[in-house]
């Protein structure tokens, strides 16, 4: 195993040892923890932080007309599920939305009633969500120092795979929401029937690709997570299934691995076998 790895023990808090995978990539192969399957990068850290500059670059996240529509339909679902949730009205609900980049999901909020507010470390992205309007501070969620229990519900959207150290992030969101207040986590699952055929060729394992991703969760330390920081799990959903990469193999093999992909897309999600996962956590 190499030692000048960037991550070195289980991000949920298991004393497991770590054992190494056949899933090889450039920087070495992914290490599994031995307790809650987590699976981690072998990346060093010099190049885990360059690769977490694409987030700041001034294009970064900036989707055509029809992507922002899809966008908005996932996030009214989501809110209309943390509503649900919380049993009462989104006026009456304070959201913020940590990792917010351009502030996409603090708008969509904003206009289903929501209070909502945003935290980016990303300055340059911070500062543009700002310039559209948006309730949005720089910097890090523990830099803000809200106080106890500021909020009814917190998101992190494709934030902890990118984390060493995720659960005192998890306690500083258990800090500034209220008893019964609702966390809602996505991020990629390693246990999805994606990884079970693609194995290390699919693109959200390459850091290359998916600037800093270290940590790849599956629905078990999802549930191991939230324990130690304080959550219970309300529900875990997964969606999505693919089989092989854009570009990556003849055109032909291509569409039919979509096709494949399409087909098993209500069946992963029934099973739990989808690759985006999707956890609704509530304070305990
Ligand atoms: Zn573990």
């Amino acid at each position: 195993m190499k030692t000048n790895s960037y991550v070195m023990s289980c991000p949920v808090g298991c004393a497991a040892p770590l054992e190494t995978t056949a899933y090889a990539l450039p920087e070495g192969p992914l290490r599994r923890c031995s307790g809650c399957g987590q699976l981690l990068s072998a990346v060093g850290e010099k190049r885990y932080w360059e690769t977490m500059e694409s987030f700041n670059a001034p294009d970064f996240n900036q989707p055509p007309a029809h992507e922002m529509e899809r966008r908005r339909s996932v996030a009214n679902r989501r809110l209309h599920t943390i509503a649900r949730l919380l049993g009462k009205a989104p006026a009456a609900s304070r959201l913020v939305d940590i990792g917010c980049s351009r502030g996409q999901f603090v708008g969509f909020a904003g206009e289903a009633g929501f209070q909502a507010e945003g935290v980016e470390p990303a300055p340059d992205i911070a500062a543009a969500a700002r310039d559209l309007g948006l309730n949005v501070r720089s910097g890090l969620l523990e830099h803000r120092h809200y106080p106890d229990a500021s909020f009814d519900a917190a998101s992190l959207f494709e934030v902890v795979e990118h984390l060493r150290e995720p659960l005192p992030l998890l306690k500083e969101c258990r800090r500034i929401l209220k008893p019964g207040g609702v966390l809602l986590i996505s991020t990629g699952n390693a246990a999805s029937w994606t990884v079970a055929a693609m194995g290390a060729r699919w693109d959200y394992f390459h850091i290359e690709k998916d600037g800093g991703h270290i940590s790849f969760f599956n629905p078990e330390s999802m549930a191991v997570m939230a324990k130690n920081a304080g959550f219970q799990v309300e529900r875990i959903e997964t969606a999505r299934v693919k089989f092989h990469e854009k570009g990556d193999v003849a055109s032909v093999t291509y569409r039919l691995g979509k096709v494949a992909a399409e087909l098993l897309n209500v069946p992963a999600r029934l099973a739990g076998r989808g690759h985006d996962m999707l956890a609704y956590l509530r304070r305990a």
